[in-house]
């Protein structure tokens, strides 16, 4: 870093006159979350919506987490800043937590508390991109990943999975991108949005491709533990340990213990990164909201039977939805393995008319749902993929079946 007591340089060229830096103007805003906030503005003007966009648990956060909050803020320490990369305790506690559920063995140093996966997503980007760095990101993929690359300067470069496979990456398509330029993989299963749950040999294959072409690994396992079926969960670096010392794991309280709102993630990286991500996020925010974090560190402390009775309730919804969802006319649906998300193709209503419109694409789809039948759904355009919409099945029972059989006989006035 420059000395402040250095003159600045000369300026090579005049300041811009532009409002917004090009930089910030290109980040679109979040698809998933623009859907959610229509249904919550249609709801609240009394109309009666049914809203499959969120990305979150419809369960409260378990009662025993929300006690320690409580107990946490009359705590004087918790009144002040602590250090950035989180509490120690809570840095112990997810490394611990980390080993009894994937495996993986990583010091408390290796572990940063971030405000949500969302920012561990960020800080990682920012950390280990130059511009001009080529990222692959498995499509469909998750709206965020592109928009954290592109910010640090990195070109994300999309690897195709089709509905055929189930989704499944590849190392063939992997191949296929690859580059000079390629520096990352991000890897994430279970996937949002297509729910897909890559197989322990999958995972393997992968990971070895990577190690062989030197690239640096950032596996996202917010939904570890959201697998159903016959499907388990792997991490990869746990499978191939070669990759230790390139890859950063993210993880989060969010989906595991329902606490989307509480903003609590981290990332757990080799010494340098973690310290690279620390300092970045010493000049962002500082720590993470403490409350926050001994909240989380309850969570994570505790054990997992909220997730197993939340895991039991989703795999009947998702069995239903992707039964009734099979069942509408000009709709095909994988049966999705993990996380909480149905991806089906609407490709089948291309060229028919829904309710006066002429259906070209998802989101004509996604518009005629709206306006029609009052149901919001996201389109598969947000994730790379045009021709799908996404379904969080993360919702009530009867909510869900209400708002599969509107899109059912929606989909069967096509004509
Ligand atoms: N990763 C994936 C794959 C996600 O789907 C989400 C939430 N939609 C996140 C990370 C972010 O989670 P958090 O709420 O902890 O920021």
């Amino acid at each position: 870093m420059a000395s402040l007591r250095e003159p600045p340089p000369a300026p090579v060229r005049a300041p811009g006159t532009r409002r917004i830096s090009a930089r910030v103007a290109s980040v679109n805003p979040s698809a998933t979350l623009a859907v959610d906030a229509k249904a919550k503005a249609l709801q609240a003007a009394g109309e009666d919506v049914i809203g499959f966009g969120a990305g979150e648990p419809d369960f409260p956060t378990p009662a025993h987490i929300v006690e320690a909050a409580v107990a946490a803020c009359g705590r004087s320490a918790n009144h002040h800043y602590t250090a950035t990369a989180g509490l120690a305790d809570l840095r112990q506690a997810i490394a611990a937590k980390t080993l009894r559920d994937s495996g993986l063995e990583a010091a408390p140093g290796q572990v940063v508390v971030t405000n949500g996966a969302k920012q561990a997503v960020y800080e990682t980007f920012a950390a280990l991109v130059d511009p001009g760095d080529e990222v692959l990101v498995p499509a469909p993929f998750w709206t965020t990943y592109p928009e954290a690359i592109a910010l640090a300067g990195g070109i994300p470069v999309a690897v195709p999975t089709t509905e055929e496979s189930g989704f499944h990456l590849t190392v063939e398509a992997l191949e296929a991108h690859r580059t000079p330029a390629t520096k990352v993989l991000l890897f994430v299963s279970p996937n949002n949005p297509t729910g897909a749950v890559s197989s322990r040999a999958e995972v393997e294959a992968i990971g070895q491709w990577a190690v062989e072409h030197g690239l640096w690994v950032v596996t996202d396992e917010i939904y570890e533990h959201l697998v159903y079926g016959d499907r388990s969960f792997t991490s990869m670096p746990v499978v191939v340990p070669e990759l230790m010392d390139r890859c950063v794991v993210i993880n989060g309280v969010a989906k595991t213990y329902a606490m989307t709102g509480w903003r609590v993630g981290w990332l757990i990286a080799p010494a340098d990164v973690a310290g690279a991500v620390s300092n970045l996020q010493s000049h962002s925010c500082g720590n993470v909201d403490n409350v926050a974090q001994e909240a989380a560190l309850a969570a994570v402390a505790g054990d997992l039977s909220a997730v197993a009775e939340m895991r039991t309730v989703f795999d009947q919804r998702r069995r239903t939805m992707h039964r009734m969802l099979n069942e509408c006319r000009g709709v095909t649906c994988v049966e999705p393995e993990g996380a909480f998300y149905a991806f089906p193709s609407v490709k089948g209503l291309y060229g028919a008319r829904l309710g006066g419109r002429e259906i070209r694409s998802s989101l004509d789809v996604v518009e005629a749902a709206i306006e029609e039948v009052k149901v919001a759904v996201v389109p598969g355009e947000a994730f790379g993929a045009p021709g799908y919409l996404r379904l969080s099945y993360a919702l009530g029972d009867e909510a869900m079946v209400e708002g599969v059989s509107r899109l059912a006989a929606l989909f069967a006035t096509a004509a």
